[in-house]
């Protein structure tokens, strides 16, 4: 038998760099899966529908939550978002990990109705460098980025519930840190025997 597929959770407040990062972690697990998530926010110039999200209509979206289509949902900053219950069963089913780049009001959803998730929340170094981020990012204005400052501020808050913290400052050194997380969950001792079909030591 397979063993079930993993969940890596991973939440940041927008501005940390976690783009960047998951790439880098992504291209070295060339085994492990992106969770593409729905959204009803309009795609970015350099987003592909598909790759980086599927972009959907208000509509759409409220069809999907309507027929239970979503293992999570939430609304952020106005747009909606959510993971395809499906795309989660599929991968599981098929013993691949999947890493799913979600909010905490996800991620609590997510902790709620399926077992064994790794949750992992990235910080920034601080605020202030998470406003200079925005700036130098360009895509949103000052009031949008004072929102976004404010809002990543609460949002940090949640992280006394995950199982991990990275502090982003060096995107090199936070990637080492969650290759290595998620190379010492894989290494758990249950999952390992589950693995290798040994269910009693
Ligand atoms: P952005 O618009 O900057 O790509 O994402 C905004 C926020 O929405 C980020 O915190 C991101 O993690 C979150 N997000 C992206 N996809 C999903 C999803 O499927 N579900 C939830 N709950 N949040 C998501």
């Amino acid at each position: 038998m397979k063993h079930e597929g993993l969940l890596y959770i991973i939440s940041a407040p927008s501005g940390t760099g976690k783009t960047t990062l998951l790439k880098r972690v992504m291209s070295y697990f060339p085994d492990i899966r992106f969770s593409v998530s729905y959204t009803t926010r309009p795609p970015r110039s350099d987003e592909r529908d598909g790759k980086d999200y599927h972009f959907i209509s208000p509509q759409q979206f409220q069809q999907m939550v309507e027929k239970g289509a979503f293992a999570e949902w939430a609304e952020v900053l106005g747009n909606r978002y959510g993971t395809a219950l499906d795309s989660i069963r599929e991968s599981r089913f098929q013993g691949v990990d999947l890493i799913l780049d979600i909010d905490s009001q996800g991620a609590r959803q997510i902790g709620e109705h399926f077992n064994g998730g790794v949750f992992i929340f990235i910080f920034p170094p601080s605020l202030e460098a998470l406003r200079q981020r925005l700036n130098d990012r360009k895509v949103d204005g000052q009031e949008v980025i004072q929102f976004r400052v404010a809002q990543a501020r609460d949002e940090m808050k949640q992280a006394k519930w995950y199982d991990y913290i990275i502090v982003n400052e060096r995107v090199e050194e936070a990637a080492e840190q969650l290759k290595s997380i998620i190379i010492a969950e894989r290494c758990r001792r249950e999952r390992v025997l589950k693995r290798i079909g040994i269910s009693k030591l």
